[in-house]
């Protein structure tokens, strides 16, 4: 089997199917190019083919590169690279030309993309290439070029021939933030020509190649006097479109993702030359992207592992586990939440709150969850009705009986949590699984509480549960694998990511994320000028600054978590310095974002507006301010070395799952690929350094854990050695 075939018609007319074997979605390998090409060369040069067809024998066109090839690719070095990617150029620029002489732009054979549903990256490159694109009238269908939110960009002639297409601000939403459209927004925005019904497809793009002139198939960059629309860097139009898009770009990126900048670079270099020098600047730029250690590491986490995670990677092998009917005990804001992205999926739910009207009140929040959607033609009123039909707002117990899976959501008190427990074991039938959303208290203890602990899990939802992509599966010493796999199951039915840890303080996630807002609070209680704080970690691909987190989180929140931990710990509890400034903040009523008031002013209306000026005469700003690069060190190995401890501690058993879960859970700089993708950047030796660096000027908690210390005098990776474990 290869991945495309040919037949031509007795009009003519050959028809180049795209149909890899084995897989439902077509995705393009080099093997697969090379056989395009190969057809290409024989269709043009057969006198009995007048026109091409390229379509595909699946529902979808194209989701685009297999990324495991982009990833090997740069094993190569950038010279081979660099080479391959101007042969893909070299066939499609034949695809575009098509046998024409290039002086009188006459004689070549019309080609037509013919799309029946998705066509994703290279699945879109391909066409831009063609001289038309149908596309089946399929709403369903994306299309686009999604490749920046991997760590790369279209390098396939994709970026070339959609600015010169559609100019570089009309390209920019769909370059740089990879936006994707159904074919009649893709129609209406320039990106396809024509939208026929799904039916008519291949008759219509038949049609086209029967009766195209030769002046339509040449492109407007190879016709003479072509101009770009909205202009070049130069033309007066133009230089205001490239001020302001490198002033996005750099503001949307904090110059941490290379695939941004160099695509800009490609625009904007590009558009001052002749199109083949432009591919062959595009291609440089795209090789250089290849190489730089970030595109590898997010293609790694945000593609591959995200996938083999969401799949299964570490599921036990126990039955199917589907839910079928979901019990949601709890109505607040995470429970009303899980409610809803449950409900949404298809999975019956009983939501129950200690009264009825706390129940409704949790089953509210869905329909305006909903009628937001409908707001924004994303719901229709049936989809609506559909979905709040199968929640049960109830305070009764007995609507429990049938659930195969009940999610805890009540407030974090192990108390409450224990008579939850029991009510519900009474309620529902042997094989039920229980799961508690608690964020803190440990999975072992709360099962106590339970007559089946084998059947008893954390499975925790992070705040906004419709907006966050990460659901953390915490395994208690006595759960068993059945509760494991339905977990995951039920994760996989909600479409969102999983990653499965062992019962330790505050999990994973939370785990990490403490010692960030911690090591922020730290800082200002040193007198480090707050804005260098919060600047140096956006600066460093962190969505929010730590003192800006806290806020979001509240910070009575941070004030009951150290309480807890200051009980737990005693006499080694390391956190004192933290704790003066946010019970000092905590006293005055600064509580956070909800208080209108924290390490931030906020307007009435509740509007972030800057650094509380009051931060200064509590904790007065040092005369001498460590430098950029210290500051960021902290705020990053602070997170990084507790992920690597909860390896070592067994908390995590698979990286994947720390760098997935970092990025999803708290946003940790998805540039560097996670955690473990930023030590594996940096390198193990220089790593320890930096560490014992910061232990001698802060102290032990940032002391080089053994596994790390192993690593960097062995040379080893973290990635390397987990290739070579599993091998
Ligand atoms: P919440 O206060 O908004 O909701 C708790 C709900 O439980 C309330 O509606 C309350 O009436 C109900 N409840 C209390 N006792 C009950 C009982 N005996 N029977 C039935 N219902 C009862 O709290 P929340 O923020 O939704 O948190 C719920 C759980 O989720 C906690 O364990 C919390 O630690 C955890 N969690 C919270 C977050 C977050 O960001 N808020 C994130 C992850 C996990």
């Amino acid at each position: 089997m290869t991945d495309f075939h040919i037949t031509t018609d007795a009009d003519g007319v050959a028809t180049i199917t795209w149909d890899v074997a084995a897989k439902s979605m077509n995705v393009m390998s080099m093997a697969g190019f090379a056989k395009l090409d190969g057809l290409i060369d024989a269709a043009l040069a057969d006198p009995a083919v007048k026109g091409i067809i390229l379509t595909s024998g699946k529902k979808d066109f194209a989701g685009g590169m297999d990324l495991n090839v982009i990833a090997q690719m740069r094993t190569g070095g950038a010279q081979a690279i660099f080479d391959g990617v101007m042969q893909m150029h070299a066939v499609l620029r034949k695809i575009e030309r098509a046998g024409m002489d290039p002086k009188t732009l006459k004689g070549g054979k019309p080609i037509v993309a013919a799309l029946p549903g998705t066509a994703l990256g290279i699945g879109l490159e391909l066409p831009l290439s063609c001289h038309r694109i149908i596309a089946a009238d399929n709403p369903k269908a994306k299309i686009g070029l999604p490749e920046i939110m991997v760590g790369i960009f279209p390098g396939a002639g994709g970026t070339t021939r959609l600015v010169r297409k559609l100019g570089a601000m009309a390209a920019a939403p769909f370059l740089l933030e990879g936006k994707l459209s159904d074919p009649k927004k893709a129609k209406a925005a320039g990106l396809i020509d024509e939208v026929v019904a799904p039916e008519d497809l291949l008759t219509r793009a038949k049609e086209w190649v029967l009766t195209a002139k030769d002046a339509d198939l040449v492109k407007p960059w190879d016709a003479k006097g072509y101009k770009m629309p909205g202009g070049t860097p130069y033309h007066p139009a133009g230089f205001m479109t490239f001020v302001g898009a490198s002033a996005m770009v750099n503001g949307k990126t904090q110059g941490v993702y290379p695939a941004a900048k160099a695509l800009l670079s490609a625009v904007y270099e590009g558009a001052l030359v002749p199109f083949d020098t432009a591919l062959k600047i595009e291609a440089r730029q795209f090789t250089s992207v290849l190489m730089n250690p970030s595109s590898t590491a997010m293609i790694r986490s945000l593609f591959i592992n995200k996938e083999a995670l969401e799949k299964g990677a570490n599921r036990p092998q126990v039955a199917d586990q589907k839910v079928a009917k979901l019990g949601v005990i709890g109505a607040g804001m995470m429970g009303a939440g899980i409610a809803y992205v449950a409900a949404n999926a298809g999975i019956a739910v009983v939501l129950i709150d200690a009264t009825l009207e706390a129940a409704e009140r949790g089953r509210a929040h869905s329909e305006s969850l909903l009628d937001k959607g409908m707001k924004r033609g994303k719901v229709t009123a049936e989809k609506k009705a559909e979905v709040l039909a199968r929640i049960t707002a109830t305070a009764d117990y007995t609507a429990l009986a049938g659930c195969d899976l009940i999610v805890e959501a009540v407030f974090e008190d192990p108390k409450v949590k224990a008579e939850v427990t029991a009510k519900v074991e009474a309620a529902v039938g042997p094989d039920c699984i229980f799961a508690t959303n608690t964020s803190t208290l440990p999975i072992t203890a709360l099962a106590k509480a339970s007559a089946r602990p084998d059947q008893f899990i954390g499975i925790h939802f992070f705040s906004p549960v419709d907006k966050m992509m990460l659901v953390e599966i915490i395994r208690g010493k006595e759960t068993g694998d059945r509760a494991v796999a339905k977990a995951l199951d039920f994760v996989r039915q909600i479409r969102k990511t999983p990653i499965v840890v062992n019962d330790a303080r505050f999990f994973y996630a939370n785990r990490c994320i403490i010692p960030y807002i911690n090591e922020g609070i730290r800082m200002v209680a040193e007198g480090v000028e707050p804005a260098l704080i919060e600047n140096a970690a956006k600066l460093v691909g962190m969505p929010l600054g730590p003192l800006q987190l806290v806020d979001e989180t509240s910070i009575d929140l941070g004030v009951k978590i150290a309480k807890a931990t200051r009980a737990a710990m005693g006499d080694a509890y390391p956190d004192g310095a933290v704790d003066e400034v946010i019970f000092r903040m905590a006293d005055q009523g600064r509580l956070g974002r909800k208080a209108n008031a924290g390490f931030y002013t906020y307007s009435d209306k509740g509007e972030r507006l800057g650094l509380w000026e009051g931060l200064a005469a509590a904790w007065p700003v040092a005369d001498a301010q460590p430098d950029l690069a210290a500051v960021q060190h902290r705020l990053l190995m602070a997170q990084v070395l507790e992920a690597v401890r909860a390896l070592e501690d067994g908390v995590l058993t698979d990286i994947r799952e720390g760098d997935v879960g970092a990025i999803l859970g708290w946003g940790f700089a998805p540039w560097s690929g996670g955690p473990f993708g930023w030590l594996d950047i940096l390198g193990a030796a220089r790593a320890v350094e930096i560490c014992d660096n910061l232990a001698a000027s802060h102290g032990p908690r940032f002391a080089a854990p053994a596994l790390l210390r192993d690593m960097a005098t062995k040379g080893e990776t973290f990635y390397q050695t987990a290739v070579s474990q599993a091998a």
